[in-house]
């Protein structure tokens, strides 16, 4: 199984030793050459507006929204659950805009919007460990979507078909079940 991290801007290096951890053939996607053979996407933290800016300027915006709306599991965490979202609260910019969710950027405040905890996550079990890093949470959701975590009364992880988003850093954590879970999720899309 080949899995693509856009490795352009964040915390990519992260999830990608994670998956080799796990036996996942990895590529790092920089270009649009580079998602032709690839299974699964994940679409890291960092700066939205840096990464949204990116993916247009090296020409991968438009091979990216097609292969996601054409099936392709991607996972999006923190600033890549934003550049997945189809409505930013109170901003009109739109990146790949293809899952039915606003989110709210920096919703935790900026400067003390940092912490963990753990919690709950429908279909992975209880006391996941989240880290928080001037996160995103979900606002609403569309009707096809799945609110699988809930964390003081914020949607903090959501499923749409092919689409997973978690407002959190699985990355930097010991915990590896929500990549356990996106691999599933690539199996048994290949299936
Ligand atoms: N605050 C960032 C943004 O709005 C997201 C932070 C993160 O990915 N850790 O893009």
């Amino acid at each position: 199984m080949k899995i693509g991290v856009l490795a352009m801007q964040g915390a990519y290096a992260e999830h990608i030793s994670i998956l080799k951890k796990l036996d996942v053939d990895v590529v790092e996607i920089r270009n649009k050459e580079d998602l032709k053979n690839i299974e699964g996407l994940i679409i890291p933290g960092g700066e939205s507006t840096t990464m949204g800016k990116l993916i247009k300027t090296l020409d991968i915006y438009d091979d990216l929204k097609e292969k996601i709306e054409g099936g392709l599991p991607v996972w999006g965490t923190c600033a890549g659950m934003i550049l997945l979202a189809k409505s930013i609260y109170e901003d009109d910019t739109k990146h790949l805009a293809t899952m039915d969710i606003e989110v709210k950027r920096n919703a935790y405040g900026r400067q003390l919007g940092s912490f963990e905890t753990k919690s709950f996550i429908k279909g992975i079990g209880e006391d996941v460990q989240m880290v928080f890093i001037r996160a995103p949470y979900i606002k609403s959701v569309g009707n096809r979507v799945e609110v699988l975590s809930v964390v003081d009364k914020n949607i903090v992880a959501a499923k749409e078909d092919n689409m997973l988003v978690t407002s959190f850093h699985p990355e930097l954590t010991d915990d590896n079940r929500v990549h356990k879970y996106f691999i599933d999720m690539v199996k048994n899309h290949i299936k």
